[in-house]
């Protein structure tokens, strides 16, 4: 089976008064259409791994690889207008908080609409309908409402619902998902994975999960990354995660409750 995605020797780096600062260190791992978890307490660098696979540190943040490869494409070679292509049609991005990734000044239907057009050949008088469809797919039980809502004016995890519903509009090849489920309760948590798992099968859809939760992600996953201060200490399947014998791993399996 071809690799959806290949990294080797990825860095994050930052640069301070007293030097710069790796957050990622040089981590290489590849990814097929499975799930693979990314795993690993506050600030060991899952965030900034996910962002720096779509370019999206923000300056004076660098990245850099030896390879960083997307489907035969070589993402570290992209115009930002090649990047941005990538971006809303084959690799979408969930992010830790919804509130930066939703368009403040549109309501919710407004944009989910706007998304249907660009990605899916809807005629018009449909794409209301569909809206609300999408809504209940994330189990948004009065999508009325919600479609006429603002960003600023839903709850966190209501917010993460849509973000999921809208990045998964283009049906990507991708999908990086930044702790999507941990503003949500838990049944709304298990809904919203059987959605993103549904994709993974029909479309054979590649998935990075990233999550602090090791229960979590040794449930659902296929292969897990152990990261610690911004370098990889684990690699495993995810079956294997509750024998791992790295010390930093047995830390983390030792202080789930
Ligand atoms: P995680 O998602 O695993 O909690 P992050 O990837 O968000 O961790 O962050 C990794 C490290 O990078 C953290 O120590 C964080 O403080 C640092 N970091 C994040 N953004 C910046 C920035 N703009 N400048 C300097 N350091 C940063
Ligand atoms: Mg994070």
């Amino acid at each position: 089976m071809s690799n959806l995605l290949e990294v080797e020797n990825l860095r994050v780096t930052f640069p301070t008064p007293r030097g710069d600062l790796e957050v990622v260190r040089g981590i290489s791992f590849t990814l097929g259409r499975e799930r693979l978890g990314i795993v690993g307490e506050s600030g060991s660098g899952k965030s900034m791994t996910g962002r720096s696979i779509l370019q999206l540190i923000r300056a004076p943040g660098r990245v850099t690889a030896d390879k960083l490869v997307f489907d035969g494409v070589d993402l570290l070679k992209q115009s930002e207008r090649q990047m941005r292509a990538i971006r809303g049609a084959r690799i979408s991005m969930v992010m830790q908080d919804p509130k930066f990734s939703l368009n403040p000044v549109m309501t919710i239907g407004e944009q989910i609409a706007e998304a249907l057009l660009t990605h899916q050949k809807l005629p018009r008088r449909e794409v209301n309908a569909r809206v609300l469809t999408m809504l209940e797919s994330v189990r948004i039980a009065d999508p009325e409402r919600v479609a006429k809502l603002y960003p600023h004016e839903v709850s966190g995890g209501m917010g993460q619902r849509v973000m999921i519903a809208m990045m998964l509009i283009p049906e990507p090849d991708l999908l990086i998902a930044d702790e999507p489920t941990s503003a949500l309760d838990v049944s709304v948590q298990a809904q919203v994975l059987d959605i993103i798992d549904e994709l993974v099968k029909r479309k054979g859809m590649g998935l990075i999960f990233i999550s602090h939760d090791l229960n979590l992600v040794s449930s659902y996953c296929d292969r897990i990354l152990v990261m610690n201060t911004g370098e990889v200490v684990e690699e495993c399947k995810a079956g294997e995660l509750m024998a791992a014998k790295h010390p930093y791993t047995r830390g983390l399996i030792a202080s789930i409750p």
